[in-house]
């Protein structure tokens, strides 16, 4: 007998059928292009496999079939335009990535590499920009079946990749930490509680930084992590793992009265397969 019990990947029904709807950034009805998150330029493009995050866990990862692409992690959820408008910042991010993989070699490799701070140059409102952009794009498909109305949590982040660099000044806050791994993670929202306190946040994540995007103020973020204003002229990355535990998804401890809620067909993580 065959076995049975593996299911397929609910990415299947989340993603594009048709290629037309509304543009998850800017609201526009059309034809819909293809995002690659993470953008090219900042992975070596792969044959890759995606899945839910509830489907990527000890009891879930062997049960379930993901979605695979043969050229990176995609989503076709925004609009030509928009895509354009990302692929300006996207330069930015590939140029960082480029810049740090040796840094972070070395630091690994070499014995007489002592100081785990590391320092870059960064344009920050290039880099925001693509990188809000791509916490939007990388969703459901479904999303785009409607016209986005205006949310308190959305509507800011879509304001600021549209160009406008203040929208966020006064409703998110962001965050950053250095992140080993090679699986990609995109969480649009997530819920976090703590102690009597929600909070909804957004993460992305993969090779060297995860990149948090939080409610303004609600002061949750893990503790080795580190501010990002949009004046900032560089990041500061500590490489070393003492906060190992809590580098990836959730990325803090969920204990006491701490719990995290998703709608889980808008956190996904995929990963780079058959190499
Ligand atoms: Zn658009």
């Amino acid at each position: 007998m065959g076995n049975f019990s593996i299911n397929i990947s609910k990415r299947f029904a989340h993603s594009s059928k048709n290629g037309r709807g509304y543009c998850v950034i800017c609201s526009s009805y059309g034809d819909l292009s293809f995002d690659h998150v993470p953008p090219q330029g900042s992975v070596i493009i792969t044959k890759t496999e995606q899945r839910l995050i509830t489907e990527s866990t000890v009891d879930t990862f062997h049960k379930v079939k993901g979605l695979m692409s043969k050229n990176g992690s995609k989503f076709r959820t925004i609009c030509k335009s928009c895509n354009g408008l990302l692929s300006l910042g996207d330069n930015e991010i590939a140029r960082i990535y480029q810049s740090l993989t040796p840094v972070i070699r070395q630091y690994f490799e070499s014995p007489f590499e002592l100081y785990s701070l590391k320092k870059i140059r960064i344009d920050t409102k290039k880099y925001t920009r693509s990188m809000i952009g791509h916490i939007l794009s990388a969703t459901s498909e479904e999303e785009c079946k409607a016209e986005s109305i205006e949310a308190p949590y959305f509507s800011p982040l879509q304001r600021f990749v549209l160009g406008d660099d203040n929208a966020i000044a006064d409703t998110h806050d962001i965050y950053y930490w250095f992140y080993p791994f090679r699986r990609h993670i995109s969480a649009k929202m997530v819920g976090f509680y703590n102690n009597g306190h929600l909070c909804t946040m957004s993460l992305l994540s993969f090779f060297p930084i995860a990149f948090l995007v939080v409610e303004k103020n609600k002061g949750i973020y893990p503790a080795h992590a580190k501010r990002l204003e949009i004046t900032d002229e560089f990041l500061f990355l500590d490489l070393s793992l003492s906060n190992h535990a809590y580098i990836t998804f959730p990325f803090v401890e969920l204990t006491g009265n701490r719990m995290y809620a998703v709608k889980d067909e808008l956190c996904i993580v995929s990963y780079p397969v058959g190499q």
